[in-house]
């Protein structure tokens, strides 16, 4: 008979501590799950959306308690779950910490196993997927490795359980006789500059552990720790000082950047590590697909025209393929209008009846009515990032970025903004420097988002032939991209000077796309924007409804003349002449009158101003908006479109000038918001929106006088 001991350590009782760190998927919770089993409890961290998740087993000789970290690439690029990682780690006090790595992709893995052997953490290295690496060929020398490391190894296939006894066995061992001898070789000019600014921390009081790895974040210059210790004293202050130094001094020495410069001494660590250890490489088939595949697509010199290429086909199935369902939604949408105009005699007038078919079916119909545009174009995007172009693609375009002062890292938020803005900005977290995170938290409304393609669904077609409708929208997604950029770079030279932290980025293999995850995106794209059809701009939809009918005219300048007998109409007319004459009247007549003269020079009259401010609450509502003004201001011409009546009364030129206009110019509400809550300040936010709106004023101005001269 066994009994449970309660394991002592370092004269404390009570279960074991231990930590699982790694990358994300390399399968950390599946060897929690074999661990523990089910034994666990699920939480969250304070204030964040982050999984905590603990749980506990036993073995004849001790107690223990596991918490599964949330994934991290690194520890040094934060993220809320990396902050987390890398708090839990330095200050947690873990008795052991695992730290799991998927054995197929040591290399990279290993960097994050240097970062926390700097922590100076009890470690266990846990080298899962063993089974894969097996298959793929790979022999490591796992005596060799352990001595080299100064902790021990071990591997597991942690979907199945196999070695988890053994990791239980080196976990205990650790925890029994911690004795810190980790064997990181980071080079003579590095680990003296650690180890400098370690003593200034230590005279700062700092006794506990980790010190290396604080050093080594003062010296890369990280915010969160410069913060910290610049507002603790006068010796925290000291520590900062030796950093700047250091960094100073190994910048001038080696004349590379120091993240850079920490970068491949810690690639250095890992591949002198595996050059002893790898008894026998793995061959990586998919990875010598994907090599010859990307010596086309990620090519210098053809990757980027390629890239556009792709791009214009999706822009072109968007329009092709979603034009004909998108007639059907219409001529649906039109007989619901028809069908509830029959709830009331012919001609008859009703405020309920406008309210329902202008308002709510015109409104809001008018926007569904994209519907497969949305799908076709997310489809599209959803395949692109799911086979791992769109990383090769961001590969492709760090080179671009750079130049213009943006950091590569922040495609994937641009490319995010490509649906919305807001989860796009959200994603600028993953940006270290506060500066690049600015810089692209500003310029990212200017990428076109969903709500917006609805507008060119509307404006295009009705203003360019068939032909030129593809190159159209390709255009304006383009003129996005490159206008942020050059609005980037505007603003690294003036408010947000500085110099941007490079980035080491590691490509995924191809892979084929499973249907079920781009189905899965696109249904999800569709659904949000099916759901804002239903609730905000129906909601929006009935105010400008309100504000487009209201209030109405008592006596009509048409039959006062009609009195007089100068001139002679036909009811139709009359009528459409008195509706045309409330519209004017309003009150969203009288904002879209008194916006006009400053809207006028672009090309826009006082119907577009109200569809504009509109826009300024949900970008849909231009489209919803500008169905209600014109169908308020005629009644008689149900069987022709939004379009025609648009290409009958604008030209072409205010189509493009519009179009840039609402692309370029001030982002919806809540993209202010949230500009404000993740950079902290309405300066940011009022400068989005304000900078902007000026440039699109600016451009569309240049557009539409140019455009009148030239003819
Ligand atoms: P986490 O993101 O690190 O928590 O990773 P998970 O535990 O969720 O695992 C990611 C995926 O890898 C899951 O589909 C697991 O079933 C699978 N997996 C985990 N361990 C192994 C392993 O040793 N070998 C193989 N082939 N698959 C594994
Ligand atoms: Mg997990």
């Amino acid at each position: 008979m066994s009994s449970t001991l309660p394991y002592k350590l370092h004269g404390k009782s009570g279960p074991i501590r231990v930590a699982l760190a790694g990358n994300p998927n390399s399968g950390k919770t599946s060897i929690f799950n074999a661990l523990t089993g089910a034994r666990q409890h699920v939480g969250n961290y304070p204030g964040v959306t982050v999984e905590k998740r603990i749980g506990s087993f036993k073995t004849d000789q001790a107690a223990f308690e596991v918490l599964d970290l949330p994934g991290t690439y690194s520890l040094s690029s934060f993220s809320p779950e990396e902050r987390i990682a890398q708090d839990e780690l330095i200050e947690g006090g873990h008795d052991v910490v695992v730290v799991v790595v998927d054995s197929t992709t040591l290399r990279r893995s290993l960097v994050f196993v240097a970062q926390v052997m700097q922590t100076d953490a009890n470690l266990v290295l846990c080298m899962n997927m063993t089974d894969e690496a097996d298959k793929a060929g790979q022999r490591i020398d796992l005596d060799q490795m352990q001595a080299l490391l100064g902790f021990p190894v071990v591997q597991t296939v942690g979907h199945k359980g196999i070695g988890t006894d053994g990791l239980v066995r080196a976990i205990f061992a650790v925890a029994k006789t911690p004795s810190i001898n980790h064997r990181l070789v980071l080079g003579e000019r590095l680990e003296t500059a650690i180890q400098e600014i370690r003593k200034r921390l230590e005279e700062a009081g700092r006794q506990s552990a980790g010190l290396d790895w604080v050093a080594s974040r003062l010296l890369i210059d990280d915010r969160h720790f410069v913060d910290h210790f610049r507002n603790l004293d006068e010796r925290g202050r000291f520590a900062v000082e030796e950093a700047e130094h250091q960094r100073r001094r190994i910048e001038s020495e080696t004349g590379r950047d120091i993240s850079l410069f920490i970068s491949e001494r810690y690639y250095g660590f890992v591949d002198g590590l595996l050059g002893e250890v790898l008894q026998c490489r793995p061959r990586d088939d998919a990875r010598a697909l994907s090599n010859s595949v990307d010596k086309v697509l990620a090519n210098r010199v053809l990757g980027l025209p390629i890239f556009a290429a792709v791009m214009y086909a999706i822009f072109w199935l968007t329009f092709t393929g979603g034009e004909p369902p998108m007639g059907w939604i219409e001529s649906g949408f039109s007989a619901l209008g028809g069908w509830i105009s029959g709830w009331w005699p012919a001609g008859a007038e009703s405020p309920l009846r406008s309210l329902l078919v202008d308002g709510v079916v015109g409104g809001v119909g008018g926007v569904i009515v994209f519907l497969p545009n949305i799908l076709l174009l997310f489809f599209g995007l959803a395949v692109l990032e799911d086979t791992g172009y769109m990383a090769r693609v961001a590969f492709l375009m760090d080179r671009v970025m750079h130049r213009f002062g943006l950091h590569g890292k922040s495609f994937v938020p641009m490319m995010t903004g490509f649906g919305c803005s807001i989860p796009g900005i959200m994603a600028t977290r993953t940006l270290e420097n506060e500066r690049d995170r600015l810089t692209t938290m500003l310029v990212l409304p200017l990428m076109s988002c969903g709500a917006r393609l609805p507008i060119w669904m509307l404006l295009i077609p009705a203003f360019f032939a068939p032909s030129w409708r593809a190159p159209m929208l390709f255009f304006i997604y383009a003129f996005g991209i490159v206008l942020a950029f050059v609005l980037a770079l505007l603003l690294r030279k003036t408010v947000l000077r500085g110099k941007d932290a490079p980035f080491v980025m590691e490509l995924p293999p191809y892979r084929m796309p499973t249907m079920r995850a781009v189905v899965l995106k696109m249904v999800e794209r569709a659904w949000i924007y099916l759901r804002k059809a239903g609730t905000v701009i129906l909601g929006i939809s009935i105010l400008m409804w309100f504000l487009t009918s209201y209030p109405k005219k008592d006596a009509y300048e048409v039959d006062a003349r009609i009195a007089a007998g100068t001139v002679q109409m036909t009811r139709t007319e009359i009528q459409n002449a008195r509706a045309a004459e409330d519209l004017r009247y309003s009150t969203a007549g009288r904002i879209g009158r008194f916006l006009e003269p400053a809207i006028r020079p672009l090309g826009f009259d006082w119907k577009i101003g109200t569809a504009m401010i509109g826009a300024f609450a949900a970008k849909e509502v231009f489209v919803s908006q500008m169905g209600i003004v014109h169908s308020l201001g005629k009644i008689d011409d149900e069987s022709e479109g939004l379009r025609e009546k648009l290409a009958r009364e604008y030209s072409p030129l205010v189509g493009l000038s519009l179009m840039l206009f609402l692309l370029v110019s001030a982002p919806c509400m809540a993209t202010i918001a949230v500009t404000r809550r993740e950079s902290g300040r309405w300066k940011w936010a009022l400068l989005q929106l304000g900078g902007l709106t000026a440039v699109a004023y600016i451009i569309s101005l240049l557009v539409f006088q140019v455009g009148r001269l030239v003819g």
